[in-house]
Parts: structure tokens; sequence; C-alpha cells
């Protein structure tokens, strides 16, 4: 029951070629989000059997996906931002994404010492991102339970970038 709700989840990614820029065939999980029965069964799959006390969603689609695990399991949310967002910063990482550089930023009087994170985005693409919330999360002393994507692009190779972390994926292409 679970297999074929997300099968039916995955039929809502929309697929738009070249955004953000030619070559790139972007996958939009918006349609996913907005259908009831579909987002039912992608939260409940994300975290469903991880042990964590808090979750961390990468901003932007990974808040509403983080803020609805967080929910379900009856923990808190943690925003990792893009820069220039937060009026105080507890840490930042920066990373090498596919073309330039980007951060994350952690906010501060969030993230404890000891706690475990489950850390939720919706893309896995070259495994910059994810790793470089992962790399946050530790670097505040805590640990990773598990990073949760909805959608793994595996010819990217991305979860060598995020080595030694658990990983799931959901939907895989
Ligand atoms: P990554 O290359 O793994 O660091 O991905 C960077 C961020 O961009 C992730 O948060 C994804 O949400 C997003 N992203 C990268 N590539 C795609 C894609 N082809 N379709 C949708 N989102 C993407």
């Amino acid at each position: 029951q679970t297999d074929s709700a997300l099968r039916a989840a995955a039929e809502l990614v929309r697929e738009v070629p070249d955004f953000p820029e030619p070559g790139v065939l972007f996958r939009d999980i918006s349609p996913m989000l907005a259908d009831g029965p579909a987002l039912a069964a992608v939260v409940g799959a994300l975290g469903r059997d991880f042990r964590f006390d808090v979750v961390a969603g990468v901003e932007a689609r990974g808040f509403l996906l983080g803020a609805a695990v967080a929910q379900a399991a009856g923990t808190g949310v943690i925003g990792l931002r893009k820069p220039g967002k937060l009026p105080e910063v507890a840490d930042r990482v920066d990373y090498t994404l596919e073309y330039g550089r980007a951060t994350l930023e952690l906010p501060a009087g969030t993230l404890r010492a000891g706690q475990r994170v489950l850390v939720v985005d919706d893309v896995l693409a070259t495994g910059g991102t994810l790793g470089a919330a992962c790399r946050l999360v530790r670097q505040a002393g805590s640990d990773v339970a598990a990073a949760a994507v909805v959608l793994e692009l595996t010819a990217l190779e991305g979860r060598d970038k995020i080595a030694g972390e658990e990983i799931r994926a959901l939907l895989s292409v």
C-alpha cells in the first residue's frame, strides 16, 4: 500500500527541461506537495522507523517536507537557510555546486549538541547541499540520524559526497 501510494505520488513530479539553466532537467515536486494523499505518503515514508530528536529541512522545499515530517513525529523543525536571511547565525558551511559556490546557515538558538537530526530535502542531485547540511549538524556536536530525500538523481552520484551517512531516497531516477 505504501509502495502504490508512492508510485502515485511519483506521477506528480513534473519534469521541466532547461531550468534553471540550459541542459538541466528540473524535477519539480510542487504538484506532489499540493496533493493530499501524495503528501501523506511521502511524509510518512521519509521519517519511518528513524530515531531522531529534531528535523532539519533545507531551504526551500525541504522546509515544507521537514515541517510535515517533524509534526508527524512530534519533534521540532529547523530551517537550514541560504545566506542573508537569518538575523543570528549559529554556524555556516560553504560548499561547491556544479557551477559556483553556495552557503547554508544554521539559525542561532536551535540545534543542541547531542541531538539526533533527520536532514530532509526534496532532491539529491550532486550531493553538495545535503553534504553541507550534514556538516552543519556535525559541527554543532549533533548526530545525523539520516538524510532523507524524495528523489535521488543517481547518475550524479551525489551519495558519494555524503558517504558515512545513512541516506533514504523514496524515488530514484
Ligand atoms: P545538489 O546538487 O545535490 O547540491 O542539489 C542542490 C539543490 O538544488 C537541492 O536542494 C535540490 O533541491 C536542487 N536541485 C538540484 N538539481 C535539481 C533538479 N534536477 N531538479 C530539482 N531540484 C534540483
